[in-house]
């Protein structure tokens, strides 16, 4: 069934799609020689290794177990030795812990977890505990650790599932792909986060410049389960953005500072519903993803299945190689990637895309002044007035800018895109957020410390 009756977020803008890959079938990448896997491509504490230099290990095999609540496993993407347990370079620029593996070339499979064939009359606790063995985290680009993502806080209720099948970067293709060429594997995945969240009300949301993704899954829902619907959204770029697209599917708002949840909705990805029906169903884990490799150098743009820890240089390499010069190669879509400066940065869980932009296509920010225009204002979906924060950020006035609630900022870029005076925009919001939380930090940290010295006192009275 699909849905009709939809909303639309405050503000947005409407890029240039290039999505010159959406028609390239997904291919599986060749086998490497050497893997580099992070055991930090998740929000939260990086995984702790379990595996040492010269051990040997399978495909599928569990290198890292996740260290904390927030945190994820993370598993071996073949058979091999491990050369080392060391630190690579991850795509924000830092230096990450990470498991080098030495490919055996017999690609030798683990023994899977235990298929969960039965799923429909599994306990959703069992589902829950699979996410968690099988290291699924968000793979929209978040990496939110997806068994904390199913699991309701208490005192929350959910009522709604809403499947971002968005895609509204532009020049991403993976998603599209995967709806289209694997849409039973979503659908189950779709039906088995319900099952766990004991939902009914469940909303896949695709924008309507994919007409043969919604017709494909739209088609197929009922087979699954007949509570899916799907929504055709009208094209606006934040609207994958997980606050926007609660809003257009519900039309319920999260508040400042709060969740999903807080609106009884959860969010989640088509390519992590796709990779819980592997986790679940087929018991593996997660280890590769659909990434898609484009832009105006790249020779022939497509989508492709990698593992996770190839270096970006091997996935250029199989589309084709670079013609011509390159301005900028960032790790994500034009509006919400980052730039990256070394070709050697492994793909992660989260790799959605590869991106690689000519030296006429990089925009440079100036430092103009604000021609107050006002258009920033009405491009920002979570309805902050950019323009006047960036000011106050210029002039290091971050307690005014905490004020005007920049803690809200998505770092979707709509208002950098929008200003005609070219303003680094988000650089600035970035600058005011790391301020401004860093400030918040210590003073959790010293409120925790008073609150400590406090019970000592009190103990030591009692004494
Ligand atoms: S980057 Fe932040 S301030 Fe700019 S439009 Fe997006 S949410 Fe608003
Ligand atoms: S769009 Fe740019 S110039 Fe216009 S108000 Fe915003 S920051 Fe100022």
């Amino acid at each position: 069934m699909t849905l009709n009756h939809i909303f639309h977020f405050y503000g947005g803008v409407h890029p240039r799609e290039a999505k010159v890959s959406s028609k390239a079938a997904i291919v599986a990448a060749p086998l490497l020689e050497q893997y580099t896997v992070p055991l930090a491509m998740h929000i939260g504490a990086p995984a702790t290794p379990v595996v040492k230099a010269g051990d040997m290990v399978k495909r599928g095999q569990l290198i890292g177990q996740a260290s904390g609540f927030v945190s994820a496993n993370i598993h071996s993407p073949t058979s091999g030795k491990v050369k080392a347990v060391d630190f690579c370079l991850g795509a924000v620029g830092t230096q990450l812990p990470c498991v080098v593996i030495e490919s055996d070339g017999e690609d030798t499979p683990a023994d899977p977890l235990p298929p969960m064939a039965d799923w429909q009359d599994t306990d959703p606790n069992q589902l829950l505990k699979r996410v968690g063995e099988a290291g699924i985290v968000g793979m929209g680009g978040a990496a939110f650790p997806t068994q904390v993502k199913l699991s309701i806080p208490p005192g929350k209720s959910i009522d709604t599932l809403i499947i971002n099948g968005v895609e509204c970067e532009p020049c991403l293709t993976a998603d599209h792909r995967l709806m289209l060429e694997a849409p039973q594997k979503v659908l189950q995945g779709v039906a088995i986060a319900a099952r766990i969240l004991n939902v009914t009300n469940i909303v896949i949301a695709i924008e309507n410049n994919k007409a043969d993704a919604i017709k494909q899954l739209s088609k197929s829902a009922p087979t699954v389960d007949s509570n899916i619907r799907v929504a055709a959204l009208q094209v606006c770029y934040p609207q994958g953005s997980e606050k926007q697209l609660i809003y257009t599917a519900t039309k319920r708002q999260v508040p400042s500072g709060g969740l999903p949840a807080d609106v009884h909705c959860v969010v989640m990805n088509v390519g992590s519903a796709f990779a819980l029906s592997e986790a679940v169903i087929d018991g593996k884990p997660l280890y590769e993803r659909v990434t898609t490799v484009t832009g105006t150098p790249i020779a022939s743009p497509g989508n492709w299945r990698f593992r996770v820890g190839t270096p970006f240089a091997e996935a250029i390499k199989l589309a084709g190689g670079i013609q011509g010069k390159v301005g900028k190669l960032i790790s994500g879509g034009p509006m919400m990637g980052m730039t990256v400066y070394s070709q050697a940065v492994p793909i992660v869980k989260s790799t959605s895309g590869i991106l690689l932009l000519a030296p006429e296509e990089v925009f440079q920010y100036t430092s103009k002044a604000c021609l107050r225009c006002g258009r920033c204002n009405d491009a920002c979906p979570m309805q902050l007035m950019p323009g006047i924060l960036s000011t106050q950020i210029e002039n290091e006035r971050f307690d005014d800018a905490q004020n005007w609630n920049v803690m809200d900022c998505i770092e979707c870029g709509c208002c950098a895109f929008i200003c005609p005076a070219g303003r680094p925009l988000v650089q600035h919001m970035r600058r005011a957020k790391a301020e401004v939380g860093a400030k918040l930090r210590a003073q959790k940290a010293a409120a925790q410390k008073a609150a400590e010295a406090k019970s000592s006192e009190a103990k030591q009275e009692t004494k």
